[in-house]
């Protein structure tokens, strides 16, 4: 039986790549401080044989030095993400996914084990050269904007992996996430579809910020884990980055009508300057889409379920009663 260590396995993509990995027949033990990550995600999954919950950080390198040990695969998915976070404690967001990522390559050194690397769409800053695909250079802002402080830290965890794959022959796979949605995400740091989403089962504004004519593409996170498993399955994947996201694109401002229609929500929508979102001088990039051509030349996948089952899913999430 394979033996699998989730870090960040109580978060949204986390608590759907145990469930998935449990009914495959894997040992799945989760790490997570709960900092952001949630122990309703997994509480279907706490009690079940070979799952096995451990609340605690990945700083602890003595906790995750025997977990590593113990495991055949980790998915490395700790991490501060949401834009929001990121503007309010830079600190956290960088200090989390720089140190973090650390012990887990170390560790991953130390026992010969393959680590599948989350890393984020973000990388790719505000470069206009679409679709973006891995090779593709990266436009970042400057450094007192902290929006960018959470590409730059993915950027160097990125690297790290790299080099440890190139120089110390650590078997690693990096999976960049476009927008990835779907039950169980909240809106506290900042995503828009569940922030949307419970606005409009409300009744209350809609908050697009900006024109609204910024751009996204939407990925069901069970499309999303189908690519990550399947990416660790495949031995040509070592050492390689793939983008894992869907390339319909669609305006957030249309997002929020398709949500206030599909929720037959009666609430306005209401643009609201970056400025007052955010933060003053605030950066967003206009459009943001994936090249899949890579990973679906390496697995064959491609995101198979559309935004509006994914926007029911989450709709359904939001009025059902917590
Ligand atoms: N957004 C919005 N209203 C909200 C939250 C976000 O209009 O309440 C916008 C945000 O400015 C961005 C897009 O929706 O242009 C996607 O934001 P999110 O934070 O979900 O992900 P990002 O792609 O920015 O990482």
């Amino acid at each position: 039986m394979q033996r699998t260590l989730i870090t960040g396995g109580a978060g949204f993509i986390g608590s759907h790549l145990a469930e998935t990995l449990l009914v495959q027949g894997q040992h799945v033990v989760v790490i997570d401080d709960l900092s952001t990550g949630r122990l309703e995600n997994i509480a279907a999954l706490i009690g079940q044989p070979n799952f096995q919950f451990v609340n605690e950080t990945i700083h602890t390198e003595s906790v995750m030095d025997r977990l590593v040990s113990e495991c055949d695969v980790i998915y490395h998915l700790a991490a501060a993400v949401g834009v929001e976070l990121i503007i309010k404690d830079p600190v956290r967001t960088i200090e989390t996914n720089l140190l973090g990522t650390e012990v887990v390559l170390r560790l991953a050194r130390r026992y010969q084990r393959k680590v599948l690397l989350a890393s984020t769409s973000e990388v790719y800053g505000k470069s206009d050269d679409l679709p973006f695909r891995e090779e593709s250079d990266r436009v970042m802002g400057a450094t007192t904007k902290s929006r960018w402080s959470y590409a730059e830290s993915k950027a160097m965890d990125e690297f790290l992996a790299l080099a440890y794959h190139k120089q110390l022959n650590v078997p690693i796979v990096i999976c960049r996430f476009f927008n990835t949605v779907g039950p169980r995400q909240t809106g506290t740091y900042g995503m828009v579809i569940p922030r949307l989403v419970k606005q409009a089962v409300n009744d209350l504004p809609l908050t697009v910020y900006g024109d609204g004519l910024q751009t996204r593409c939407f990925c069901n996170v069970k499309d999303t884990v189908r690519a990550v498993v399947t990416l660790s399955q495949e031995p040509r994947a070592v050492g390689q980055i793939f983008n894992v996201g869907s390339s319909d694109e669609i305006t957030i401002l249309e997002l929020a009508q398709r949500i206030v229609q599909q929720a037959h929500s009666r609430s306005e929508i209401k643009l609201i300057p970056y400025d007052q979102a955010y933060e003053a001088g605030f950066e967003d990039m206009r459009r943001r889409v994936p090249s899949t051509e890579k990973i679906k030349a390496a697995i064959g996948w491609q995101p198979t379920i559309p935004l509006e089952q994914t926007l029911n899913e989450v709709i359904a999430q939001f009025r059902s009663p917590a």
